[in-house]
């Protein structure tokens, strides 16, 4: 797809969790992507500060784009003291990180911390296309308090067959009353979620990214089955 670049004003700003926020931009009519891929985003006054943020929204939408933001340093403090009606400046898309209609496989979605944004965009977006693959998301968050879009899974977790979000918690405390799984997204995890000629899409911090690559490939999974985007 060819590289453009987009004025996209705030038209919504959603505290999504701890230090977490989704900051929504009315979309261009000639703005294309895949689901899965990335923008370059920088602020208007400050266009050489430029960072990648995943879209989070389906490519499906045509009224808006979202991008889900953890606050972590020099841009990120920046962003987070935008207001509606501001502009955000977007250039891409990039990445060879997609889902594309023809993939028929079922999917094994596998994300650490707002890793998760990719991997909803593609959720979404099979949603919205009513696609018949199956989808089993695998999400690593730190606290309860810091799972992102955690009604929306929920949610998708109860109303389609085709969808099995499988939540695990790493630090987890007794005042968080987390009755679910806890501990890194190990070995077991992925056992019990794999299904033969699936396609894995892995996102999110590069420890992340590469320790879940060597337990996917010590269980016997094709490189070519693996597709990764790894920040940092
Ligand atoms: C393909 C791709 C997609 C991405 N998609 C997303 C996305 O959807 N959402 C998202 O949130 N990020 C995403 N990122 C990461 C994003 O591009 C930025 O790197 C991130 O937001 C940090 O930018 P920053 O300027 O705020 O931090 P920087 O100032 O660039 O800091 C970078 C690093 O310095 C350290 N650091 C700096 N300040 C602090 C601090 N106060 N506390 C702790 N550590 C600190 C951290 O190690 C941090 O990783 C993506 C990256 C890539 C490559």
């Amino acid at each position: 797809m060819e590289i453009k670049e987009y004025k996209l004003e705030i038209i919504k700003i959603i505290d999504e969790a701890i230090e977490v926020k989704t900051f929504r931009v009315k979309r261009e009519k000639d703005m294309e992507f895949y689901a899965g891929q990335f923008f370059m985003v920088s602020l208007e006054d400050d266009p050489k500060l430029q960072r990648a943020y995943s879209i989070a929204s389906s490519p499906d939408n045509k009224e808006y784009v979202d991008i889900t933001v953890t606050l972590v340093g020099k841009f990120t403090h920046k962003l987070f003291e935008c207001k509606l009606g501001d502009y955000l400046m977007f250039k891409g898309p990039y990445g060879k990180f997609y889902f594309e209609d023809d993939m028929k496989n079922n999917l094994v979605l596998i994300g650490g911390g707002c890793g998760i944004a990719a991997l909803m965009g593609i959720t979404r977006y099979c949603k919205s296309k009513n696609l018949p693959n199956n989808i089993k998301l695998l999400y690593s968050s730190k606290t309860p308090e810091h799972i992102v879009y955690r009604k929306e899974l929920e949610k998708l977790n109860e109303e389609r067959d085709n969808f099995d979000y499988i939540q695990t918690i790493t630090r987890p405390k007794p005042e968080h009353n987390w009755n679910g799984r806890t501990g890194r997204i190990d070995e077991d995890m992925i056992k019990e979620n794999i299904e033969e000629g699936s396609l894995y899409f892995l996102c999110g911090p590069v420890e992340f990214v590469k320790g879940v690559i060597s337990t996917l490939e010590k269980l016997g999974i094709k490189k070519e089955q693996i597709r990764t985007d790894i920040w940092g």
